[in-house]
């Protein structure tokens, strides 16, 4: 009876207790710093905040979009923290993180779409820990023209943009966001700087064709999209879009192969991938490679 469908077994995951997730997660407090891991009510916080690796979500925790797989709130957000980039630099620092991801919330009332914001939250963490590299997760900056250029030149080392899911299923899945805005932007952003790695992903179990998922991974290799994760899409509560299936760990791997001969430097595809996911190993794997 419960309203929520039951996961199968292969997504388990272990209950949060360590002592160092309660040090990440007093940092977290004691710096009035958001962390997607805690908003969008990702299932590997417990494995993640024990080896201190927290994805901190800027702008605040209200969202101008209604995606409709999203667990964060959706409303007016509040003017932008001034002050945040500095706190998020600090808390980089403290944790003594090697690489960082950095996402926001999607900032449709603000003229740049918060890509000042962006570019000096890069700019502190740089200055407070020059030898981490640096990923964000950005929104589409859908009608802000002259705002990918700001992000790009403050020089992340990955730039990472989720398509989410396959085009057919974007008017009920991402409803105010255009599959070829976020394609454009991820070619935008290698055309504007080809050192910087960019990076996508996709969450399967909404409905998708194995198919449709061949030919995004097609429009992202001619985008230049270097990375790709594959994580199987969970249903934060009753109100958000039902999962059309639990895609078994297998096809995961099928896709990961399929990927791979697709080209793509780093390939992720698990149940439990989220796009932040073992971001810290995989790009350090990739740069000792
Ligand atoms: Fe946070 Fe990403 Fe880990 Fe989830 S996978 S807990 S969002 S760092
Ligand atoms: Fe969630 Fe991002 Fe959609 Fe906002 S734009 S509702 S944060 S997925």
């Amino acid at each position: 009876d419960n309203p929520v469908q039951r996961k199968p077994d292969w997504i388990r995951v272990k209950a949060p207790n360590s002592p160092i997730y309660q040090e990440t997660r007093k940092l977290m407090r004691d710096n009035r710093l958001v962390t997607v891991c805690e908003e969008a009510a990702c299932p590997n916080i417990g494995e993640c905040w024990s080896q201190r690796h927290a994805t901190m979500m800027i702008m605040g925790e209200i969202c101008t979009r209604a995606c409709s797989f999203c667990n964060v709130t959706t409303g007016m957000p509040h003017a932008l923290d001034e002050d945040e980039p500095h706190r998020v630099a600090e808390a980089v620092a403290t944790l003594g993180l090697r690489h960082v991801v950095i996402t926001s919330v999607d900032r449709d009332d603000l003229a740049d779409g918060g890509a000042r914001h962006f570019a000096r939250t890069i700019a502190r963490i740089r200055e407070a820990s020059p030898s981490t590299t640096i990923e964000i997760l950005t929104p589409d900056f859908l009608r802000k023209p002259g705002a990918l250029p700001v992000v790009v030149e403050a020089r992340p080392d990955v730039f990472n943009h989720n398509i989410e899911t396959v085009p057919r299923l974007y008017p009920s899945i991402r409803p105010g966001a255009r599959y070829f805005q976020s394609l454009r932007l991820l070619d935008d952003v290698k055309r504007q700087d080809p050192s910087i790695f960019t990076k996508s992903g996709l969450m399967l179990g909404l409905g998708e064709e194995r198919m449709e998922v061949a030919q995004v991974m097609d429009d992202f290799r001619i985008a230049d999209v270097d990375f790709i994760t594959l994580g199987q899409y969970l249903q934060p509560t009753p109100k958000h879009a039902k999962v059309d299936r639990f895609v078994p760990p297998a096809e995961f791997d099928e896709f990961a192969s399929m990927a791979r001969a697709k080209g793509f430097l780093q390939v992720s595809a698990s149940p439990l991938t989220r796009s932040s996911y073992h971001a810290d190993s995989d790009f350090a794997a990739l740069r000792e490679a």
